[in-house]
């Protein structure tokens, strides 16, 4: 008796607070900013710019930001390849003492040639740096993430007398070569800022429904390096093997023995990824090359796995090429990036746990859902530094509707991915709950 009682009372409460967050004054605020918001989204989307190339997309939101009353900075940022600029925006507000909150948006887009047939989509071609023609597509939704920034950085610019601290606002370049929260570190970031608090961070997901938060307290997604592997031989006529040290070959085996990297020598507590995702060698039939390139991606969690798996790759290509009776002289060798590698991105489980319940407050507690572990990477994580001295959040941002998961669920086709030529975002909903939820997250965390 007494618990058939209790659930109705509880779904009435229930029910009371999701119409209290569906109706709140920032609901309105941000409706009102959301046709403007839009369009500016629609821009974006039709001029998409490549990492290391987002001229116009940095002086747009730095425009913008200005405009709000935010003391902007451009171009910062420092490649190691001075050919390359730096197009970081850095907009900061002063309020009084408090904390100091960072929330950055990454900007540029890929080298996918669009197929949404969208009427806002991008038929954008350009050169990318190896002068090779590629149609550019915001295919990852930065588009998605700089508009959100903007209408959070105005409503916050309005709500002044609602927050204290110093709130700074990153338009980060090159997030797709994982090299760009670096480059703003690099020219000296955290001397031309107050170090922050806190940093906060969004992302649009092509799986969540829109108008719903996604979250992972802890490791949220993985760390990744790119790693080099040129397997040497002795090349020779294709008739003649038997004065070949064939590299082709070597490769075939190295690659089949680092499949035991992460099945034999990894604990299967930590997860681990090793994948080839290119290998090129020869030019003809009958030539035995001397060499062979292959190109890998490296994803952990922690640090130790990942230098046991570089040690390993190491290990095993000089195995194989000793083998194979290779000299010395010509042994593989085995390059870890310096510039493609990022840490895991890891959320900070007391600020996450603050941050959750302030969302389920602000958007209710039905849109906001735990979510598991991915082993993507960002280099959001990056602004935390080393050993997450800065606590760190980054969420997720539902961007499809209903009826496309539904229609996805009963077909068994999946959705289109990030990174796909056909993945889109609904404009309108993503952009509100994305500027709500971040506004809603700063003010948590600097509320008077
Ligand atoms: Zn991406
Ligand atoms: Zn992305």
């Amino acid at each position: 008796m007494r618990r058939s009682f209790l659930v109705p009372a509880f779904a009435l409460l229930a029910t009371a607070a999701a119409a209290a967050a569906q109706n709140s004054p920032l609901d309105s605020k941000v409706d009102q900013e959301l046709p403007a918001l839009v369009a500016t989204y629609k821009s974006l989307h039709a001029a998409p710019e490549l990492s290391h190339h987002e001229d116009k997309t940095s002086a747009l939101l730095a425009q913008q930001l200005r405009s709000f009353g935010y003391e902007v900075t451009e171009h910062v940022g420092k490649y190691p390849n001075p050919q390359w600029q730096g197009h970081g925006v850095v907009a900061i507000m002063k309020n009084g003492a408090g904390p100091t909150v960072l929330v950055r948006a990454d900007m540029d887009a890929l080298p996918v040639e669009e197929q949404t047939g969208l009427p806002y989509a991008s038929h954008v071609r350009t050169k990318n740096d190896a002068g090779v023609d590629v149609g550019v597509m915001h295919a990852c939704g930065h588009d998605i993430h700089v508009t959100s920034l903007i209408g959070s950085a105005k409503l916050l610019a309005a709500m002044k007398d609602q927050w204290h601290g110093t709130l700074v606002l990153i338009g980060q370049p090159s997030e797709e070569t994982i090299d760009g929260a670096k480059s703003m570190l690099t020219d000296g970031l955290y001397s031309r800022i107050p170090k922050p608090d806190y940093a906060l961070a969004l992302h649009d997901s092509s799986e969540l429904e829109t108008g719903k938060i996604g979250y992972t307290p802890g490791y949220a997604l993985a760390s990744s390096t790119s790693v080099d592997v040129t397997i040497r031989g002795r090349g020779a006529h294709g008739s003649r093997p038997e004065v070949s040290k064939d590299p082709i070959v070597l490769a075939a085996e190295f690659i089949l023995a680092i499949q035991t990297i992460v099945s034999r020598e990894n604990s299967p507590f930590d997860p681990a990824v090793v994948t080839v995702g290119s290998i090129h060698g020869g030019t003809k039939y009958n030539i035995i090359p001397d060499d062979v390139h292959l190109q890998l991606t490296i994803r952990t969690y922690k640090e130790e796995v990942r230098q046991h798996i570089l040690a390993s790759l190491d290990r095993i290509a000089k195995g194989v090429a000793l083998a194979g009776g290779v000299p010395e002289d010509r042994a593989p060798i085995v390059k870890a990036s310096e510039t493609e590698v990022t840490p895991a991105m890891y959320n900070d489980p007391n600020l996450t746990e603050r941050e959750v319940s302030a969302l389920k407050r602000g958007l209710g507690a039905d849109n906001v859902e735990e979510k598991s572990p991915v082993m993507g990477s960002e280099d959001f994580g990056q602004f935390g530094l080393e050993g997450h001295k800065i606590p760190t959040f980054m969420f997720m941002v539902g961007a499809i509707d209903s009826d496309r998961i539904a229609k996805s669920e009963k077909t068994g086709v999946p959705l289109p991915s990030l990174h796909s030529s056909l993945f889109w975002p609904v404009p309108d909903t993503t952009i509100r709950i994305g500027v709500k939820a971040m506004t809603v997250a700063v003010l948590e965390l600097m509320k008077k």
